[in-house]
């Protein structure tokens, strides 16, 4: 395979961002990989961010999922406990707890959110300091 910009030259791998065969002198190496370099550094840089974020809230999520099995867990045996309870107590109780989880759902959720808008808000940050730099 031949370099794409450099049809002499024997490419040495490939643009993550283009697929197209860049020789030793097009190449830039990246922190996710090959690119042409002075072209697509930028592209194949926000691949791989892209990619870590990704693997990152997936690492989130399993960790929310984590948190939902011990929440309804906890419920199930608060449950066998209040059934246990006298009736009046019995309603007053599974209506607290009903609240409680309702409650901590609705925490985990705006943590989610939030934790998403700062992750944008780094990126715009990001940009601007680029683009204030001499070149
Ligand atoms: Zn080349
Ligand atoms: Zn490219």
């Amino acid at each position: 395979m031949k370099c794409f910009y450099h049809p002499d030259a024997d490419a040495v791998g490939l643009c993550k961002h283009c697929s197209r065969g860049v020789c030793h002198e097009c190449a830039a190496e990246r922190a996710g990989g090959l690119a042409c370099k002075g072209i697509h550094d930028d592209k194949v840089d926000q691949l791989s961010n892209l990619v870590e974020r990704n693997m990152r809230v997936s690492a989130r999520s399993g960790s929310v999922r984590l948190i939902a099995v011990i929440v309804y867990w906890g419920a199930a045996l608060v449950c066998g406990y209040i059934l246990t309870q006298e009736t009046i107590i019995r309603m007053r109780l599974l209506l607290g707890v009903m609240a409680a989880i309702m409650l901590v759902a609705a925490i985990a959720n705006t943590r989610i959110l939030l934790s998403r808008r700062v992750g944008n808000s780094e990126k715009s940050q990001s940009k601007k300091m680029k683009a204030g730099e001499p070149s």
